[in-house]
């Protein structure tokens, strides 16, 4: 094989060869002033390599754009359209990385005493007394590193309170089957058992079937796990009385706040009646989300359930009694389930969402939501009639799920129409995905797209239509546009290929 070209022209759609395909025996990519003391080698002791490693030789230049190419070959929320339902794709503003990389904030290391770190403590309550105020919860920790160990942590204290009060022959959670795999999952780690829930026909909890199970086992029931609006992109309208019958039955409710972008500032949870829920702070409060960063999933509960948050959350403390003296302390709640992350969380998170949520304030707050409904329903609208959407009769909130089925195209499936997308520069939206719709297209454009984008995104479905009716190999063999075409699923994950080797320079 050739040694790699670095030209963009050359590498730009292609696979991108490893750095050390760059690599010229001598070339250098920093330049070092000449030394002013002897030169000393490391005493041998020092366990001195026998042989130089073997790391690539390469300029800054050869460096730069290798490493640019790569981060170009991945969709971006900073690149293009993204209506992945459920994972509330919205744009990051760029105003909170300057806010994240402020020198306060940057310089601090996590072990330094709590006297000497006031100013991201503040921000820290802040946040905590903002998400509270937000969702009508009595207090909030912000431990938890995701919505995934929100949920586990929610679930370890409804399962503690519940232990405290004596009532251990409880060991069951209730599911309903349009939750998201991460609500059996966090029931599980917590040593406990998921009962699946079904739907009613307007894919609310279907009513009948959570009264069987309570009046059958509701003794053994620790709680049920809501997401409101759920995963079909409805607001349960029998959320006041799942919650009503759940609790009758001595039982808590944990609500999945993965979906908080349709309501902010419209309904708080807390006053729902729900006795728990985590925040995705990388979903609603634009936080970097996926390969853009880490996550963060804090948890608001009831006045009742407080003494089991995980900690050390932030406290205000009077010196001497004196209500004019106070600092902030970190505080381990009374019967706290423990610390579920090292130091203060992801902070770099909560300084981003702070910043998010002071920027936009009560009204802003109110309108991410209103428009985030607005758009999803827009293009509800625009497609209905184009492709089944099961529940388009009623209002969607921020996002709603349809089907890639199409009755002139029957061997077009789901997955064809979101390859097909890609070709177009979109990421599909979420597939297959809630279970309980046969090939589900679950899209949830956020408030961030224009009218413009919006419109593009349907005149591209409504061609893939006609694509598929017309021609529905071209959908097959899609995508046709990306480095590597479509991948034999299955085989890739069974024969794993983690190690790539370099070409050899000849
Ligand atoms: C994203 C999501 C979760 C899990 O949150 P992570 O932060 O990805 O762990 C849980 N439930 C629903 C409905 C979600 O969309």
């Amino acid at each position: 094989m050739n040694s790699p070209s670095n030209d963009s022209r050359a590498t730009g759609q292609r696979i991108e060869p490893l750095i050390f395909d760059f690599s010229s025996p001598g070339r250098i990519g920093a330049s070092l002033p000449a030394l002013d003391v002897p030169e000393a080698p490391l005493p041998l002791d020092f366990l001195r390599r026998a042989a130089d490693l073997p790391l690539p030789e390469v300029a800054e230049i050869d460096v730069m754009r290798h490493f640019l190419r790569l981060s170009q070959k991945n969709h971006s929320i900073d690149t293009g359209f993204y209506p992945l339902g459920s994972c509330t794709m919205k744009y990051n503003p760029k105003v909170h990385e300057k806010a994240a990389r402020l020198p306060g904030f940057t310089g601090l290391h996590p072990l330094q005493p709590a006297d000497s770190a006031q100013g991201a403590m503040q921000l820290m309550f802040e946040l905590q007394v903002y998400l509270a105020e937000i969702s009508g919860f009595a207090a909030v920790s912000l431990q938890p590193a995701a919505g995934a160990q929100g949920e586990l942590s929610g679930v370890l204290m409804m399962r503690n309170y519940l232990y405290d009060q004596g009532e251990t022959q409880r060991t069951k959670i209730l599911v309903p089957d349009s939750a998201h795999g991460t609500n059996p999952a966090s029931t599980t780690m917590a040593g406990l058992q998921a009962v699946e829930i079904p739907s009613d026909a307007r894919g609310n909890v279907d009513l009948g079937a959570l009264k069987t199970q309570l009046d059958s086992i509701g003794h053994e029931v620790i709680g049920l796990m809501l997401t409101n609006p759920n995963t079909l992109g409805l607001f349960d309208e029998n959320v006041l009385e799942v919650i009503r019958l759940v609790q009758a039955a001595g039982g808590l409710v944990y609500g999945d706040g993965a979906n908080f972008n349709a309501i902010l500032g419209i309904t708080k949870p807390g006053e729902l009646g729900f006795d728990v829920m985590h925040f995705n702070l990388h979903k609603t409060f634009t936080t970097p989300h996926g390969g853009g960063g880490p996550g963060s999933g804090p948890v608001g509960c009831s006045e009742a359930l407080a003494p089991y948050l995980p900690g050390p959350v932030v406290a205000v403390r009077a010196r001497n009694g004196d209500e004019e003296d106070i600092d902030l302390v970190w505080y381990m709640p009374q019967y706290s389930i423990g610390r579920v992350k090292s130091f203060a969380g992801n902070f770099g998170m909560l300084v981003r969402a702070y910043t998010y949520i002071r920027m936009l304030g009560e009204e802003g707050l109110r309108a991410v939501s209103q428009n985030a409904v607005l758009n999803a329903n827009y293009l509800q609208a625009r497609l209905k009639g184009a492709y089944p959407i099961p529940h388009g009769d009623r209002t969607c909130m921020h996002e709603f799920v349809a089907q890639g089925i199409l009755e002139e195209a029957p061997t077009i499936h789901t997955m064809d129409i979101a390859k097909r997308l890609m070709d177009f520069g979109y990421h599909p939206p979420t597939v297959y995905f809630p279970l309980i719709v046969r090939e589900a297209l679950m899209i949830e454009p956020t408030e961030t797209e224009s009218r413009e984008t919006l419109d593009g995104f349907v005149e591209t479905l409504l061609q893939i239509k006609e694509e598929a009716i017309a021609n529905p190999q071209l959908l097959k063999e899609a995508p046709h546009t990306t480095p590597v075409g479509r991948l034999d699923e299955v085989r890739a994950a069974r024969e794993l290929k983690l190690c790539a080797t370099a070409a050899k320079p000849g």
